[in-house]
């Protein structure tokens, strides 16, 4: 083989492992922290469905060991936090680091009982974009009640936009689940999902932006009947791949 035929050759060998490489970039598994703590769930049937996600990887962390993980440095570990939490103390430091890791960008999904997460720290309403409230709240100075929950709930969810990336291809479904009531939600949020459901808020999950992070919260998801629901896991299946930017 001449030398100018070897080197044609040798490039032609570069660029096809490069093109592996990409391939192997675009199709790495999403890497997901799972938060949990402060509030009991069905562990089992909870992580079947994640273990059930085509593309992902997940890992647990619970409190009160979560704070640490929750760092722009920790963050270079995984590429979506999934919240499944219920916690309440957080120092000075730890809220610095997570708003920190969520402003340089990385994919958030919270999940129904963290809306009541961190009620005394203001910061966590906007980057969940709404709140459960234990105690009596304002809304635009209107004194409002604290906000309620009942369980299950047998009730019809109506899907706002098909066309989001995040509820693509779901049609409006049935749900046996717990719902929550007179919790807020801050205006500058995307509306997903939306019910009649008297004892339920209308709006119960939604997309918004919390610096360069996308950020999904979804009300639903008490427990095994919400896990099993075949609208509920695509719906989170697309809300970790949309936070992730895939
Ligand atoms: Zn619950």
């Amino acid at each position: 083989m001449s030398r100018t035929l070897l080197s044609a050759w040798l490039l032609l060998c570069l660029f096809i492992s490069n093109e592996g490489g990409a391939q192997t970039m675009r199709t790495k598994p999403i890497r997901v922290l799972i938060v949990t703590g402060g509030h009991d769930f069905e562990r089992e049937p909870f992580f079947e469905m994640f273990r059930s996600f085509e593309g992902i990887t997940y890992e647990e962390v619970q409190h009160p060991q979560a704070h640490a993980r929750l760092t722009p440095e920790a963050g270079k570990q995984y590429d979506v936090i999934v919240l499944y939490d219920m916690w309440q103390p957080i120092s000075e430091e730890s809220k610095e680091a997570f708003v920190q890791l969520l402003k340089a960008g990385k994919g958030l999904v919270a999940l129904h009982h963290s809306l009541a997460s961190y009620q005394t720290w203001d910061e966590y309403r906007h980057i969940i974009g709404g709140k459960w409230h234990m105690e009596k709240w304002k809304q635009n100075g209107t004194e409002r009640p604290p906000s309620t929950f009942q369980h299950d709930v047998q009730f019809k969810v109506h899907v706002v936009d098909s066309k989001h990336p995040v509820t693509r291809g779901i049609a409006d479904f049935d749900i046996r689940d717990e719902t929550y009531g007179n919790f807020e939600v801050l205006p500058k949020v995307r509306p997903l999902l939306t019910t009649d459901e008297p004892t339920s808020n209308r709006v119960i999950a939604w997309a918004h932006a919390y610096g360069r992070s996308r950020v999904v919260y979804i009300q639903l998801g008490h427990d095994h009947y919400a896990y099993e629901n075949p609208s509920y896991r695509r719906l989170v299946w697309q809300a970790i791949r949309w936070v992730a930017g895939r």
